[in-house]
This record gives structure tokens, sequence and C-alpha cells, in this order.
């Protein structure tokens, strides 16, 4: 997982821009923007948003042609429990969870490392659990072009356990399917895999 940037990797232009507006929103939602604990709040929120929005700004697919190499291996490989934060473009707030990506190589495989870095690049971004999925899959498909690949993601929702319905234990589970995970026996054999996490 990545870090916060260093201040001076932030637009100043735009955090100043952005500060100001989160200013007046605390006002108007009833805060005193002089009290002391939040006088840096506006500036602080601002450098967030940026940072949790900052995977519009790099290309997974270029992160994952950074590291394949030929290889013969025609094995499932699976990379599960890889943490996701990410942020609902309904609300602004956050849903988080756990990814479980595999895929069957043909010819290429690629350094593990890089698939937690597609996840997060693809997570940093305004989402709703299905497209995230789906870009996740997509991008590994056509880059890596394996003989299959799944993506299972569960994730809570703060949308829906801090307003809302509040259901504080629901997870949402979205997955998706290519190539020879589309077969019931390959993806039964994934599922089984991973299934000590899924709820
Ligand atoms: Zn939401």
């Amino acid at each position: 997982m990545g870090s916060y940037k260093n201040y001076e990797e932030y637009d100043q232009k735009v955090t100043d821009s952005i500060k100001v507006k989160y200013s007046q929103i605390l006002d108007e939602v009833g805060e005193d923007v002089n009290r002391e604990g939040i006088l840096k709040t506006p500036e602080r929120a601002a450098k967030a948003i940026q940072y949790l929005t900052s995977g519009h700004c790099e290309d997974p697919a270029e992160i994952l042609r950074s590291a394949m190499f030929a290889e013969d291996y025609h094995d499932m490989v699976i990379v599960k429990d890889i943490e996701l934060y990410s942020l609902c473009e309904h609300h602004i707030l956050p849903f988080f969870g756990k990814a479980h990506i595999a895929y069957i190589p043909d010819g290429q495989i690629v350094g593990l490392s890089k698939i937690p870095r597609v996840v997060d690049i693809f997570s940093r971004r305004l989402q709703v659990q299905e497209r995230l999925t789906h870009d996740i899959l997509e991008c590994i498909n056509s880059t890596l072009k394996p003989r299959g690949v799944a993506v299972v993601i569960e994730a809570s929702h703060m949308c829906m356990m801090m307003r809302g319905v509040q259901k504080q234990n629901s997870v949402t589970t979205t997955s998706g399917f290519r190539g020879q995970f589309e077969k019931i026996e390959t993806r039964e054999e994934f599922l089984k895999l991973i299934s000590s996490n899924l709820s």
C-alpha cells in the first residue's frame, strides 16, 4: 500500500482551491472553521481527496507490462486477500475489503506484486464495486492475455453502515470471470481455494 505523497507533490493551486471549498462545507454544516482542532482540516482534506482519487493519473496496464515474463506455466495463479480501499461514487464514502484474483497464464506470467498495484490504482478513483471488479478483470485480461482470469471482491460500504439502512455487518460480494474460469469446474476450483475467506 502506498503512502501519502509529500506536500511538494501536490499541485498547490489545486490544493488551495479545494481547501476553500472544504472550508465552506464545514462552515455550512455548522462547524467553527477557526476552531484550533480543525484549522488545518480543509487543507488536509484537500490533500486526502486528491490522494484517494489519484488512480486516474496512473496506467494500470503499464504497471503490468513492466513486469511480464515468458514462462511455460499453465496452472492457476491466485493472489488472495488483497486489501482494498476505495470511495463510492454516490456518497464519496469509503468502501473497503478484500480482492481475490486468479489467472491461468498463456505463455506470460506477471510479477505478483503488480496485481495488488492494479487493485490500488483502480481503487483510488470514485468507484462502484461492480465497476471496480470489472476494471481489474478487463485490465488483466487485455494486458496479460491469460487463458482465464477471475476476480472476486468482498467489501463493506460505509454509506450503508454509517447512514441509510445502517446494515453494519453486510458484505457485498462481486465477481467476474473470463476465459477458462467461465467453465464451472475451473471456477469452482478457484472459489474453493479462496473459500476460507468468503463470507
Ligand atoms: Zn455509497
